[in-house]
């Protein structure tokens, strides 16, 4: 059986990859939707469970689940929550343990590293960019695993300001930092397409641990790095 791995580094069941679903349904579909198929699911997620519950909102709302432009839907819908809740089922840990030793007495930042994750309020989308730095201790990490975190902590029912606080404490805990800060930027959909309808405005938030909370000036060397070229 083939071992298959998605974009997430996961791996998945051959059994459970595109050539055998999408066949059923040759001719139905428009390519993209072939290729949504293709592409293998973390396991973990209750997929029939999700597409009776979509079926039932679709009646709830007053619709025919049967109609032709439906019938699919809920399939569909449940493909994108195993996709966007895959954080739920990994421990973002894992790529923090694969550090160097090595000494480094300067401030580390990834800038704009890109998200989308789900109000847990409102099950609807927010999406913005998470700035990640870190005054190493003696453990340096690659810089691609700072945004494969913030990755992981965004693929679950969220709200902005916890998971701001949750990648900020899971660098102090694994990488023994002097100080980790984190400074997320985001545009929440429940706040644009409903509710108080603000499109434009944009929530941050900012976790800052150990120097980055207690040395004013090392806080603004950061708010430089990130802000002070672009802004
Ligand atoms: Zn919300």
């Amino acid at each position: 059986m083939a071992t298959v791995y998605d974009k997430f580094g996961m791996k998945s069941d051959g059994e459970l990859t595109g050539e055998k679903r999408a066949g059923s349904l040759e001719g139905e579909d428009t390519a993209q939707e072939a290729d949504d198929r293709a592409t293998p699911l973390p396991p973990g997620v209750d997929q029939p469970r999700i597409q009776r519950a979509v079926r039932e909102i679709l009646l709830a709302v007053g619709e025919n689940p049967d109609r032709e432009g439906l019938r699919e839907t809920p399939a569909r819908v449940a493909r994108m929550y195993a996709e966007l809740f895959c954080g739920l089922h990994v421990d973002p840990r894992r790529h923090l343990r694969k550090f160097f030793t090595e000494t480094c007495d300067e401030v580390v930042l990834v800038r704009d590293i890109s998200f989308n994750s789900m109000c847990e309020h409102h099950m609807l989308p927010f999406m913005g960019t998470a700035h990640v730095a870190y005054l190493p201790g003696d453990r340096v990490i690659g810089l691609s695993k700072l945004a494969r975190v913030v990755e992981e902590v965004a693929r679950r029912p969220q709200v902005q300001e916890r998971m701001t606080e949750q990648i900020a404490d899971l660098l102090v805990d694994e990488l023994r930092a002097k100080g980790v800060a984190v400074v997320i930027e985001a545009i929440h959909t429940c706040m644009t397409i409903r509710g108080v309808r603000k499109p434009g405005a944009v929530c941050v938030t900012s976790a800052m641990r150990g120097c980055f909370r207690s040395k004013p000036s090392t806080r603004a060397e950061l708010m430089t790095l990130i802000y002070g070229d672009h802004r």
